[in-house]
């Protein structure tokens, strides 16, 4: 995530609203990709979620009232307007989870846009568009979490840390956040997106089996209950990237999907921090260069593979760091994830299938 300044040139963070420095009103402007200033002009508003609930720190440019109308009704941001389901809101609690659930859609919303993939509205595009349903599962427990034709519903109850850290320890998850979830499930969107209108000899189709496996050979609903029952493979650490992620090649895209979306984040922050790998920080030993090659059936970009090792390695070293500075603070390592080759090759080609696929659809 990138950093930004308030016009008194103090430090802001994406998800501030306020400017402990000057006392200025401050959200996130999605077109400018800025944190402004809502200042008396009326230019900028907040979204009408932030107004109301204290939900939404973006920014909307409100309709001019005309003299003697009624004030028009206040806007959703672009984030807000993806939703299209929320929790009861009479229920106080639920504002609170709704609100935490909102915070790491936006998160995930920007690096989608980091990486100039399009999000349009379902409403405007049913048949590429995204659209969230974000419900209580106390009300809606019929409801599971996942993704289907572009829905992704997230249950709002797991934003209570309690409660997600109990389901965490339930399935033996090294780590369970919101925006995990909303990682997670963009992988089984996207995938959708990219992979079903190939067909079935394209080469990308093809690269997907031979990394992530045959989604057709293993029935899907009843691999996903194996893998509850029975537990993943005992070697699933030489393959994947967590024990989930063993269940079905479908399941393996999206946790390897979320990790991807992980480390650009990761990393962006790491840039915008001005932090770079001194000569004298210990390296961890660096991938090998076939950890970074593309399936035969892909054009070879032995240049763009190495690019993309530096790119790996680099996300080793520091998050190696962040793990060190976390127990140095009594905590557990907050990324505790050892990364294999062919974890590093599935890595690659969503990053080959996310160049070929920015800024085109
Ligand atoms: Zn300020
Ligand atoms: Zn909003
Ligand atoms: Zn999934």
């Amino acid at each position: 995530m990138k950093s930004f300044k308030c016009k008194c040139g103090n430090l802001l963070f994406f998800d501030n609203s306020i400017c402990l420095q000057c006392g200025s009103s401050v959200g996130y402007e999605p077109e400018r990709r800025e944190m402004c200033v809502i200042d008396a002009k009326g230019k900028l508003a907040y979204c009408a979620n932030g107004a109301t609930y204290g939900a939404c720190n973006w920014l909307v440019k409100p309709v001019p009232q005309k003299a003697g109308a009624p004030p028009p009704p206040p806007l959703l941001c672009k984030s807000c307007q993806l939703t299209q389901t929320i929790p009861d809101l009479t229920d106080p609690n639920n504002v609170v989870l709704w609100a935490r659930t909102e915070a790491a859609k936006r998160r995930l919303l920007v690096t989608f846009d980091l990486l100039g993939i399009s999000l349009p509205p379902k409403s405007v595009d049913p048949g590429r568009g995204i659209a969230f349903d974000l419900i209580s599962r106390k009300t809606s427990p019929e409801l599971m979490m996942g993704h289907l034709n572009g829905n992704i519903t997230v249950h709002v109850d797991e934003a209570d840390d309690t409660e997600r850290e109990i389901t965490r320890n339930h399935l033996n998850e090294p780590v369970r956040t919101m925006l995990g979830h909303f990682r997670h499930e963009s992988g089984h969107y996207i995938w959708e997106r990219w992979q079903n209108p190939l067909p079935p000899d394209d080469p990308q189709r093809l690269a997907f089996r031979e990394i992530f496996g045959d989604e057709t050979q293993s029935e899907y609903s009843a691999a996903i209950a194996k893998n509850y029952q029975e537990g993943p493979a005992p070697d699933w650490q030489s393959h994947f990237i967590t024990a989930y992620a063993s269940s079905h090649p479908w399941e393996d895209w999206a946790e390897t999907w979320g990790f991807y979306l992980q480390i650009v984040d990761g990393l962006e922050t790491v840039d915008a921090m001005g932090l770079q790998q001194g000569r004298k920080t210990p390296y961890v030993k660096p991938f090998p260069p076939e950890a970074g090659t593309l399936p035969s059936m892909l054009p070879q970009k032995r240049r763009h593979d190495a690019a993309f090792l530096d790119w790996l390695n680099r996300w080793i070293t520091f998050s190696t760091v962040l793990n060190e500075l976390s127990k140095s603070l009594g905590h557990a390592p907050l990324h505790p994830f050892v990364l294999s080759i062919p974890v590093a090759r599935k890595l690659r080609l969503i990053h080959w299938l996310v160049e070929e696929f920015r800024n085109a659809g």
